[in-house]
């Protein structure tokens, strides 16, 4: 019997590959999404059970800037999602202060002297700023000033990075915190709160309430692959793509898993969706790509991510949803706190569960620490900075994320744009989404609103949109003149308020 062919075979079931699936299905389009996790759909934005204790990786705060993807997670798990306030702070040197910095509460609890020298690097900012600064350090310099830069940023990025801020490029502090400076954050606290006109207009970084699946981010996702099963799509655990190659006498992919068990599977598509992290792609892809293609694949960078969980029998000493920890004194990067996110996140409210968060790479130190060190190196840490006392601690698990966060150094767009530039010219069936899948460090609205116009691309039988398009808040915009214009906007104005 000859294979079934599909209109797409889809690697991964994170928020790209189940996004694609969806719209797909929902247009008959037969699907099949192949998962390598054997157990959970939802990639980085999955849900971890453990002992009915669900665990986010990270947090995921559900808000978009595009209606169209807003849309959709009500479309698809609306009477799940929460309502929820935002609340985070940052602790450091022994003090919490609130975040997004409140300016006037940062300063007091500084005290004095540090204030007024944070004061003058700030002032020394604004009159004599780096001029298109390059780097993290400088961008945030001319932002906040020198002295707020080594407080508040300096140790958590580097943290979360692991390199210098000197080496990190500016466009993920431009991304990350755009809009966002000294000025905007005194606007914020002085001015009474107005509601932005639309949704367009709101700083990111700022927002104060957020939509939250009851059982975390996963459940949205699980329930978009209930979804696309009941349409008829196939959603696989456990199948690891191994090989995609292309069949060009049939203009169809072939794409191979092979189980735990090394049992491998066949799966054959019009067009293939890839999700998968862009340096694992290209490897697999035969016939083989150039040798500056390969190479430019292999020279993308990743950084790696885990989260120690524990389990304490305690109601809970703060009701943040996050803390980050800025202090040197303890390697935790940031603290999440599951109940804040949603109560249903803890199965007895007598308990509660925190996520303590390590940067790492895979193979590192911290990586192959064993599980059990781990846990204890996170009770005596939670125990430091007083969030919990390591004698109600219970219990605990480690979550291991590979390829958390794409690194954006000084080359990585040069790479991308080589690597982009010949699977277009070759392998026009052949779709990159999503965040690994694009090598974009970017939240799950702009690996669904990539998915979402692949879709749209494939039922239409050509590429009407380029998904590169699409903006860090998922917004897309056309290239060439308007495109230009449009982008043009927010630049200006983030260029006024570091003025
Ligand atoms: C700490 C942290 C906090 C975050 N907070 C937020 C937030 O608040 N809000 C928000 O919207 N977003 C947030 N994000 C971002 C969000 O997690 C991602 O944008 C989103 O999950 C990307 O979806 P994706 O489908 O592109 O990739 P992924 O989630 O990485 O999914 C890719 C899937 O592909 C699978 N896969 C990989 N290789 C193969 C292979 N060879 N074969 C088969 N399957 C494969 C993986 O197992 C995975 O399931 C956060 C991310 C991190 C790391």
């Amino acid at each position: 019997m000859s294979p079934k062919i599909f209109k797409a075979v889809i690697v991964g079931g994170g928020p790209a590959g189940l996004t694609a699936a969806y719209e797909l299905s929902k247009q008959n389009a037969p699907v099949v999404v192949l998962e390598a996790d054997p157990e959970y759909v939802g990639g980085i934005s999955r849900t971890v059970n453990y002992k009915s204790f669900r665990f986010d990786i990270g947090g995921h705060r559900f808000f978009s800037k595009s209606r169209e993807v807003e849309d959709l997670w009500t479309e698809i798990a609306g009477p799940d999602l929460l309502d929820r306030p935002r609340s985070s702070r940052i602790y450091y040197r022994g003090q919490f202060y609130t975040y997004p910095l409140k300016p006037f509460e940062a300063l007091s609890k500084l005290g004095l002297f540090e204030s007024i020298r944070c004061m003058a690097s700030f002032a020394k900012a604004r009159v004599n700023p780096t001029p298109n600064p390059k780097t993290f350090e400088d961008w945030v310099i001319n932002q906040f000033g020198r002295r707020l830069f080594s407080i508040f940023f300096k140790t958590y990025t580097e943290k979360v990075w692991g390199m210098k801020c000197t080496e990190i490029s500016a466009d993920w502090a431009a991304q990350r915190i755009k809009g966002l400076s000294l000025g905007s954050a005194i606007k914020h606290a002085l001015l009474p709160k107005r509601k932005p006109k639309d949704r367009t207009q709101v700083v990111k970084t700022l927002i104060d309430t957020f939509r939250y699946p009851r059982l975390g981010p996963g459940m949205m996702w699980e329930t978009c692959s209930a979804k696309v099963r009941e349409r008829g799509g196939e959603v696989l655990l456990g199948h690891p793509v191994v090989a995609c190659r292309f069949d060009e006498t049939r203009n169809l992919w072939i794409v191979t898993t092979r189980d735990a068990d090394g049992r491998t599977e066949e799966f054959c598509g019009e067009h293939l969706i890839s999700s998968m992290p862009i340096r694992e792609l290209i490897a697999q892809i035969k016939p083989r790509l150039p040798e500056n293609v390969s190479r430019a694949a292999q020279s993308l960078r990743y950084r790696d991510f885990l989260t120690v969980g524990l389990i304490v029998h305690d109601r809970g000493r703060f009701s943040d949803n996050w803390i980050y920890i800025h202090d040197p004194a303890v390697q935790v990067g940031r603290v999440q706190n599951y109940k804040s996110w949603s109560p249903e996140m803890v199965p007895d409210p007598a308990y509660s569960s925190y996520g303590l968060e390590y940067f790492c790479f895979e193979g590192d130190g911290l990586w192959t620490t064993p599980d059990a060190d781990l846990i204890a190196l996170a009770k005596k840490e939670i125990q430091q900075i007083n969030l919990a006392d390591a004698a109600n601690i219970t219990d605990g698990c480690v979550i291991r994320q590979r390829k958390a966060y794409p690194v954006y150094d000084d080359t990585y767009q040069q790479h991308v744009d080589t690597i982009r530039a010949e699977l277009e010219r070759t392998y026009p069936t052949l779709h990159l989404v999503g965040r690994n899948g694009m090598h974009k460090y970017n939240n799950q609205d702009h690996a669904m609103m990539t998915a979402m116009l692949t879709a749209k691309n494939i039922l239409a039988g050509e590429r009407k949109y380029d998904v590169w398009a699409v903006n860090q808040d998922a917004e897309y915009h056309e290239a060439g003149a308007a495109g230009a214009e449009q982008e043009a906007a927010p630049r200006a104005e983030r260029i006024q308020q570091a003025v």
